[in-house]
């Protein structure tokens, strides 16, 4: 059961940290020939301050403006911005 707790916890932690790669497999702001301008343009599909759900009570999870991906708390956090 441990084992398969944390073998679950590497795996989301790892969508989480893949979430910003844009559509070449490449960081958001990375370096990456084939998006424009040579650096990496993000994921086309999710905007900052875009909500893509909602936790248990009912908060918005959004997209982190500034934050880190990783980290749940900053997904409740919008930073001022909403987008429904
Ligand atoms: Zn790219």
């Amino acid at each position: 059961m441990d084992d398969e707790y944390e073998r679950l916890k590497t795996e989301a932690y790892k969508l989480l940290s893949d979430l910003d790669r844009c559509v070449h497999g490449r960081h958001a702001l990375d370096s990456c020939f084939n998006c424009p301008g040579g650096h990496s343009a993000g994921n086309p599909h999710l905007k900052p301050g875009q909500v893509v759900g909602y936790d248990y009570t009912g908060r918005p999870y959004a997209v982190p403006v500034v934050g880190e991906l990783r980290r749940r708390a900053d997904w409740l956090s919008t930073g001022g911005v909403v987008t429904k």
